[in-house]
């Protein structure tokens, strides 16, 4: 990968921009993650891409070569980008995230949406976020409603220490606890989220997905086991009137509606994500 079209050893060279992004392409990367991985390596924001290309025969000394090409070596081998650039965007704010947490998908805002939209009519609502991970869902709840108590809950310490970085870099106020789900729960819930793990051991997609923690995707045979979990916890933590909603895979949409029905659960219904997949589904505990 440091080798030059003519041979000679880029690594030693006086390689350009352009050089670099062509090799990485070379190499099979997507034009874009090459440039965010040269950008991070260059020590830059990664806002700015308008640069890379207004410098594009700028030198770049040996040592950011390097850093870039051990990022593109890490990405080809499948690495998220995530992972590699540190950093996430999520419904409008940045996150941090490395290995110890799943990496916060687009998919997953819809929920966030949903949420949103329940909570309008509601002052002051107590908010639970069950296998919070980076935080991603209880920040960007507790941004868009300054006046909500937000739990995030999660049962990795590591996972719980990412969630706190993020909140103190975003400045909000999120109240974090280590639990399994709502275990030693108080309760008394307006509204409890989670994206908790939904794969089936043994399914297809897990290898490529092998850098993310197992811990926060897979959940027994059928991928129901966490869900069932707390389909059938919820009710007696939630407020008269509170809602359940909960992310899972892209076939288990009717399965979860069954599992919120039988929970006791009612308007009980399934919002579709980005790509049109029923991605979450949600059920108002009775009055
Ligand atoms: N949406 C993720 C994926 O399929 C999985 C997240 C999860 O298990 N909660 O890649």
């Amino acid at each position: 990968m440091s080798v030059t079209a003519n041979g000679t050893d880029a690594g030693s060279g006086d390689g350009t921009v352009a050089q670099a992004l062509a090799r990485a392409g070379a190499a099979g990367l997507e034009r874009l993650d090459a440039q965010l991985l040269l950008l991070s390596a260059l020590g830059r924001d990664r806002q700015d891409r308008a640069w890379l290309i207004t410098h594009d025969d700028a030198p770049l000394p040996a040592p950011v070569r390097r850093r870039f090409d051990a990022l593109c070596a890490r990405r080809l081998e499948g690495e998220p980008l995530a992972y590699l650039v540190g950093e996430k965007e999520f419904f409008g704010m940045t996150l941090q995230v490395d290995a110890r947490v799943l990496v916060p998908r687009p998919d997953t805002e819809t929920l966030v949406e949903w949420a949103l939209e329940l909570l309008a009519a509601r002052s002051r609502p107590r908010i639970i976020d069950l296998g919070t991970g980076s935080g991603a869902i209880a920040l960007a709840l507790q941004r868009a409603c300054p006046d909500a108590f937000v739990q995030a809950v999660d049962r990795s310490a590591e996972a719980l220490s990412v969630a706190r970085d993020n909140a103190r870099r975003l400045e909000l106020p999120l109240h974090l606890r280590q639990a399994c789900w709502l275990e030693e729960d108080a309760g008394g819930w307006d509204l409890i989220v989670a994206n908790p793990p939904y794969i089936a051991a043994g399914d297809p997609h897990l290898p490529a997905l092998r850098h993310e923690p197992v811990s926060a995707l897979v959940a027994g045979p059928d991928g129901l086991d966490d869900l069932r979990r707390i389909a059938q916890a919820a009710p007696t933590q939630l407020a008269p009137g509170g809602w359940l909603l909960l992310e899972h895979g892209w076939d288990q949409a009717a399965a979860v509606r069954d599992l919120l029905r039988s929970a006791g659960f009612v308007q009980v219904a399934s919002r579709r994500d980005l790509g049109g997949v029923e991605r979450c589904s949600g059920g108002r505990l009775e009055t």
